[in-house]
């Protein structure tokens, strides 16, 4: 048989207050894409059928299923139009993708199509006031990243909530490109229009593959940005101040590669943070890291619960 999935607790933060009738459940995760895992990545301690979307389609969808969020943001996205939009639509999300432009899956022999970012959000829950597919710009020049950006209400309360979705540049050497991308998302962001006349903040969450540690510049840029934007995951750590240890685990023939690099950025006046799911400990990842057999992904989902301040 194979071996368990991982065992994580949701973390409730009792900051006063009684438990939220209905938080919004979020998910921030890489999924890594097929044509990625098999073909460019080289996780050298990865058994080949640990990598077969035949088993890891299942382990996806499986843990969406556990989390059941009412909004998933997920990169890596290369099974879009054949699985996770017929899959999820079924089960009641509606379905957002955009590829990347140049997409490095369209490299690998036997590809699926390009990657890119997806959202996908509950209907009986969210209602669509807007949706768009951003091609991320540094210095007024377009980028191979993007970003998927939605304005939602919710059906019981009638708030609405804006989540966005994206992932940038990779590997070390472009860090002032994510600094860029990051700095051209956060203008788009603050250039939305008010939704309603008596709305006019309307509260952010932004989940992302940033690619990038929390020494770089595009960390600072979001926690200072004029947005007011807070890290959901900080609330992990005892002092409330320290993102978590990784969020991203694999070993290349390059060697080990611990870290964290993806986040969920929320509105700090107007959100509050009721649980987040804690990360499997070492021992539970296991001496080969990620993927595996247990997990489908080189890089965890997290997973938190927002409600509306009042
Ligand atoms: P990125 O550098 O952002 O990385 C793309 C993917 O590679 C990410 O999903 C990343 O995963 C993964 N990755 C990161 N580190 C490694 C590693 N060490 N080994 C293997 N994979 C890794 O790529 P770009 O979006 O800039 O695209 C690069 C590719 O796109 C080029 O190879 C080219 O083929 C194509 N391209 C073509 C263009 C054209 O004009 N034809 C223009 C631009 C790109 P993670 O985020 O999990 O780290
Ligand atoms: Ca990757």
């Amino acid at each position: 048989g194979r071996p368990p999935r991982f065992h994580r607790k949701l973390v409730r933060l009792g900051d006063g207050g009684g438990a939220p009738s209905s938080p919004i459940r979020v998910m921030q995760w890489n999924i890594l894409a097929q044509a990625l895992g098999e073909g460019l990545d080289g996780f050298v301690r990865c058994p080949p059928e640990a990598l077969s979307w035949s088993r890891r389609k299942y382990l996806i969808l499986e843990e969406l299923l556990t989390y059941r969020p009412a909004v998933a943001c997920l990169q890596e996205v290369d099974h879009f139009p054949d699985t996770l939009q017929p899959v999820l639509s079924g089960l009641g999300y509606a379905c957002h993708f955009c590829p990347k432009p140049w997409s490095p899956c369209l490299d690998v022999e036997g590809n699926n199509g390009p990657d890119g970012c997806a959202l996908f959000f509950d209907r009986s829950r969210f209602e669509l006031l807007d949706s768009a597919n951003v091609r991320l710009s540094a210095m007024r020049i377009p980028t191979n990243q993007v970003a998927v950006v939605t304005t939602l209400r919710c059906r019981s309360s009638g708030r609405v909530v804006c989540v966005a979705v994206t992932h940038l540049k990779a590997r070390s050497g472009w860090e002032w490109l994510r600094s860029a991308q990051g700095s051209d998302l956060l203008r788009h962001l603050q250039s939305l229009p008010p939704k309603t006349a008596a709305d006019p903040d309307v509260p952010l969450i932004v989940c992302g593959d940033f690619n990038a540690v929390p020494t770089e510049e595009v960390y600072r840029r979001f926690a200072a940005s004029p947005l007011r934007l807070d890290s959901a995951y900080k609330k992990l750590s005892s002092d409330g101040s320290s993102e978590p240890d990784y969020t991203t685990w694999k070993i290349r023939p390059t060697g080990e590669c611990r870290s964290t690099l993806d986040y969920i950025w929320y509105s700090r006046d107007s959100l509050r943070v009721d649980a987040v799911l804690d990360l499997p400990t070492e021992e539970q990842i296991g001496p080969n890291r990620l993927p595996s057999f247990s997990y489908p992904s080189d890089h965890l989902s997290l997973v938190c619960d927002f409600s509306f301040k009042d």
